[in-house]
């Protein structure tokens, strides 16, 4: 995929949940353009280690903070962490699971989880982001889905987890654009990454099927979305929900 070419050299940008998949894309992408990136990860360790070791060789500035989005007390330590550095320019909330079961069988914990780590934590991040956010009139993207505009089967937390996500992002829109900090988010469909794994291949192709461009998305593409809302490009979109599904919704 040709790349469009942002600058955002100089300017700091967090990323959760920036060891795999979408997020990875976005860490790559922005590290690419000149950012200074401080990504989180939650428990591969591992795949955080390879993606300093991937931006290291090309001299960029990337660095990670282990963060788990269902303990609070990791929240505040991420949140020390980022504001002792002074201005941000970018926040992009990408960290997110799944725990997909009919509702008759979710529980407790597999609706607490979800929204915890998809919703509450996005709260938690944006509260105590919006000093070094004002200081420097900033942007932040947070990552919805298609299943929280159309609702999907077996993902009533995941659906109410991600149509909380659309809500925040417009009231913080509203909000916050006196200071000047943008708020957008990106509503992904079906992207190719380990957050798919448990889908069934047979199943997975049944749904490329029923996307008009007839395939899932990359994480480059929807990382691309990312990178739109969150650089100078877009200075007057504020409140939007980008859809990256192909044409699924
Ligand atoms: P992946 O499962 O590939 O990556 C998830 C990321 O979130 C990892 O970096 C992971 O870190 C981190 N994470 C997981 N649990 C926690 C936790 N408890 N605390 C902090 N971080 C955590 O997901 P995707 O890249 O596919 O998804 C990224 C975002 O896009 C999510 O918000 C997802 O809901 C959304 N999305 C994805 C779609 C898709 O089809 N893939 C479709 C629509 C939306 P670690 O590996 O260390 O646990």
């Amino acid at each position: 995929m040709g790349a469009i070419t942002y600058h955002f050299t100089g300017r700091t940008v967090l990323v959760t949940g920036g060891s795999r998949g979408i997020g990875r894309s976005v860490v790559k992408q922005l590290a690419a353009a000149g950012a200074q990136v401080v990504f989180t990860y939650s428990r591969d360790r591992a795949a955080a280690e390879s993606l300093l070791a991937e931006t290291g060789k090309d001299g960029c500035s990337v660095s990670c903070i282990q963060t788990d989005f269902t303990d609070p007390g990791s929240i505040r330590h991420l949140l020390d962490v980022v504001s002792e550095n002074g201005p941000l320019h970018g926040v992009v909330n990408n960290a997110g699971i799944i725990r997909d079961t009919p509702v008759y069988k979710m529980s407790d914990e597999q609706w607490n989880s979800v929204i915890q780590v998809n919703l509450t934590s996005m709260f938690a991040i944006i509260r105590g982001l919006i000093r070094p956010l004002g200081l420097s009139r900033g942007s932040v993207v947070n990552v919805s889905s298609v299943s929280g505009l159309a609702g999907a089967s077996g993902q009533a937390n995941y659906a109410a987890s991600k149509a909380g996500v659309i809500g925040l992002t417009k009231a913080l829109a509203k909000e916050l654009g006196s200071l000047g900090i943008r708020v957008n988010a990106v509503a992904p469909g079906y992207i190719g990454t380990e957050m798919l794994n448990d889908i069934a291949d047979r199943r997975k192709l049944a749904l490329a099927k029923s996307i008009p461009l007839k395939r899932l998305g990359t994480p480059e593409e929807a990382a691309a979305a990312v990178l739109f809302l969150l650089s100078g490009e877009a200075s007057y979109v504020n409140g939007s929900v980008l859809v990256v599904d192909g044409g699924l919704l």
